[in-house]
């Protein structure tokens, strides 16, 4: 439960000896209820007898114990949780200030929450009755069912899948197959069932595991490493030798992927384990092939997309004596169990969606890698790799804090895309465009397409349209519950809120007056999609975001599609973005740059660089030079420049030179308050008062309140403050008085309703 702290039990008589730190227990808790817990520590005194018992000194009372309850039952024979993994939450909760329940929510699959959670997956098999299980018999069986013909042949089937044949040796072949495999050869339930009222065949339940074995491993499948990358190569080594966290800078398509192949295969030569972590599942389906090829069944996977009942199997195999050696996964895989961790690394590092936003705990998946790496004996090494670093790990990797390796050419020479800015809003002007395309853009896709390459457009807004309007009035329908417009997704026929998933009909008349001709303003994916089916009518052309790929399975068949060239023409949002290794791409359209650059946020900026030079990175990759089309309305930004420069130095150092004069990190560390409620005058009142307890405490380093540019979200009102604190404080005493104001706050009973939590280094 979200609940600050740990409990104390006591250890009944019958269990004793039994107990100990991460196994699960059940436990009594508040009046009536019963929950699973599990022990943090375990003690030979009862803390509270021994506070009481120094009370009594002075006090003279004989201290009673009975408020303490017992342990009801303990539910694992051997913990489920290592000292390192309580560790990393005990730490995750101190520093992110959430309670340390709601790590534990994040962390552990439910399967592993609840004591009945998790069943094991079980399979029907179907084998020969044993009367039947003889030559003779077989014979019998098989004259029996002349008669019916559709039993005598999966009777027949039955016999082949199982390699039982007549005249072989009986004790030689399989003796059951699964009734799956039975069913798959066309024949029916009711048919097997007659069999086996027959008395021939029978039907039994086994446990099957749900993780599939990838093969044997092949390390020989090991690409010998060009000079450039053995040179990082072994500079990281050397970096290893001096610092704990190391930062691998190199362009797209350097060969980054191919070094930690080499790093991870060294780690396992030393017998330890290797955590490899993943921004989010996109890159994950091209990544997994591409390391399963080599360590096979060494290789587990762990992310959100997997069912829970997997991810409970991953854990238990991770403590079991035959753990995988390699796990590839996105944020979460940090709180796996690892024996014998050797090595960390956290590609595309600078990826926003390491940071977990909603819910608690709000923690930076890369932070907390750093740590698990400390908390763990075998002192094993953090190698952060992109081609762009976050401004906060660039800085620790330019004043020595990081170890820093850069690799600034491709594999093979390749030259880096080309760049070439379109100035939108003079086409626009001049009456140029064609809805979201310039005309050099449409030219340049189309040459593509002629010539059998495939090209990639990028526009970071999914459904159909941001905004309908009326033509008339103006009006804009709007979400009931959050304060933003409503996104039309005309597939579905209905209008969306991105921001609580609730969905509106599409109106057919405007509310305010009456007039029924509403317009769509702006473009979405799905509309992009629209138009370029219009103009490109024999393209094969598929589309990529969160509409598209709900499940696993969307994601590596719109991916594979593009991959084998199936589709050639390819829509998407960021997701695209996301260090896809595509051979054939010649073009790729930026279709507005303005969205990333406008937003207001002082990572604006940095994230656009970031995006930009991300879905750059994905046009030209083998063979020749790449086009990149970038169009914008402000083709005279110094940012622009530097993305078309790929000049990740020059644009560090305007970034941190903006950073310093405004005390941004990584010259200050921030911190996010949030107040939210239901009544806007309740949220703003007490964001005002709490505005002026934290002045009290901290002066000029609090600013706000201020309403967020979306100020209400699933029906809560939010106001926003923010925390610049200077490097050198105290952060846990910081943490300390936080803690207190929050408090002080909520005991005041106007406020008791009121959400309020501290976000730790927001992005
Ligand atoms: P990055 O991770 O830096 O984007 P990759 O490791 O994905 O780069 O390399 C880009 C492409 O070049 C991949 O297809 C990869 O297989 C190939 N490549 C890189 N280095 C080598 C190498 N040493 N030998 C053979 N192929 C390589
Ligand atoms: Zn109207
Ligand atoms: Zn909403």
């Amino acid at each position: 439960m979200p609940l600050d702290g740990t409990f104390t039990y006591s250890v009944p008589q019958q269990l004793e000896g039994q107990v100990q730190a991460g196994v699960r227990v059940l436990v009594p808790f508040g009046r009536s209820k019963t929950y699973v817990g599990i022990v943090a520590s375990t003690q030979g005194e009862c803390p509270l007898f021994e506070e009481r018992a120094q009370r009594q000194d002075y006090r003279g009372s004989v201290p009673s114990v009975s408020q303490i309850k017992s342990i009801i039952q303990i539910l694992d024979s051997s913990p489920i949780l290592t000292d390192c993994q309580l560790r990393l939450w005990q730490w995750i909760s101190d520093y992110y200030m959430s309670p340390i329940g709601d790590v534990m929510k994040a962390a552990l699959p439910s399967g592993l929450k609840a004591e009945d959670g998790y069943r094991p997956k079980t399979e029907t098999f179907i084998r020969l009755t044993p009367k039947f299980s003889s030559e003779q018999t077989l014979h019998i069986a098989l004259d029996i069912l002349q008669r019916a013909p559709s039993q005598q042949k999966a009777f027949i089937d039955f016999l082949s899948l199982s390699s039982i044949d007549q005249g072989q040796d009986l004790q030689a072949s399989c003796d059951s197959i699964s009734r799956d495999e039975l069913l798959n050869q066309g024949h029916t339930i009711a048919t097997i069932t007659s069999l086996v009222k027959r008395g021939i065949l029978e039907t039994y339940e086994q446990e099957v595991g749900r993780l599939n074995n990838g093969g044997d491993p092949h390390p020989e499948n090991i690409k010998p490493l060009s000079t450039t990358q053995q040179d990082a190569f072994n500079q990281i080594q050397f970096s290893f030798l001096k610092k704990n966290v190391t930062l691998l800078h190199g362009v797209t398509s350097s060969g980054k992927t191919e070094i930690y192949i080499h790093l991870i295969q060294q780690a396992l030569n030393r017998k330890q384990q290797v955590l490899y972590l993943l921004p989010e599942i996109a890159l994950t389906v091209q990544m997994m092939e591409r390391l399963q090829r080599i360590f096979g069944c060494r290789l587990g996977i762990y992310h959100s997309k997997y069912s829970d009942a997997e991810r409970v199997e991953i854990w238990q195999k991770q403590l079991s004596a035959h753990p995988y050696d390699v796990i590839l996964g996105a944020r979460s895989a940090v709180f796996l169990p690892f024996r014998n961790l050797g090595l960390v690394i956290v590609d595309e590092e600078h990826e926003t969606s390491f940071k977990q936003q909603d819910p608690a705990p709000r923690y930076h998946a890369r932070s907390a890698a750093i740590m698990l790496a400390t908390l763990h004996s075998s002192a094993p090494k953090v190698l952060l790799g992109t081609a762009t670093p976050s401004v906060e790990t660039y800085h620790n990797a330019t004043t020595g804090k990081y170890g820093l390796v850069e690799l600034f050419q491709r594999y093979k020479g390749i030259e880096l895309p080309e760049i070439q800015v379109v100035d939108i809003k003079d086409l626009q002007h001049r009456k140029m465009m064609n809805g979201p395309f310039s005309p050099l853009l449409l030219l340049k896709v189309r040459e593509a397409l002629a010539r059998g390459e495939q090209a990639i457009l990028f526009q970071n807004r999914r459904g159909y349209a941001p905004l309908i309007e009326c033509k008339q009035c103006g009006w804009v329908p709007r979400c009931q519950h959050c304060d933003v417009s409503l996104t039309l997704h005309r597939s579905l026929n209905q209008l969306t809120c991105h921001y609580c998933g609730y969905t509106y009909q599409v109106p057919t008349e405007c509310p305010a007056c009456g007039c029924k001709e509403l317009q769509t303003r702006g473009y979405g994916t799905e509309k992009i999609e629209d138009q370029v089916r219009d103009i490109f009518p024999e393209a094969r052309i598929s589309r990529m975001d969160l509409d598209t790929t709900r499940t696993r399975h969307a994601y590596e068949r719109i991916i594979n599609d593009f991959s084998a060239g199936r589709t050639n023409l390819l829509i998407g949002t960021q997701m695209i973005s996301k260090g896809l290794d595509f051979d054939r791409v010649s073009v790729v359209g930026i279709l507005n740059a303005d969205t990333m650059l406008n937003y207001p946020d002082f990572r604006a900026y940095e994230h656009a660089f970031m995006m930009m030079s991300q879905v750059s990175g994905r046009a030209g990759r083998k063979g020749h030079r790449g086009l990149v089309i970038l169009q914008t309305k402000s083709p005279d930004l110094p940012v622009i420049q530097q993305i078309v420069d790929n000049d990740y130095s020059a644009f560090f150092r305007s970034v941190l030179a903006e950073r310093h004069q405004f005390r941004y990190p990584p010259y200050c560390r921030l911190v996010y308050v949030f107040l939210k409620h239901r009544s806007d005058s309740l949220v703003a009142t007490a964001s005002q008062e709490m505005g002026g307890r934290l002045r009290q405490w901290f002066g000029t380093r609090v600013l706000g309140p201020d309403r967020p540019s979306v100020a209400k979200v699933k029906s809560l009102s939010i106001r926003q403050l923010m925390l610049k604190f200077e490097p050198g404080l105290n952060m846990s005493e910081l943490r300390r008085y936080l803690t207190l104001i929050r408090q002080q706050m909520l005991q005041d009973k106007r406020y008791s309703s009121l959400q309020i939590y501290y976000d730790i280094d927001p992005l």
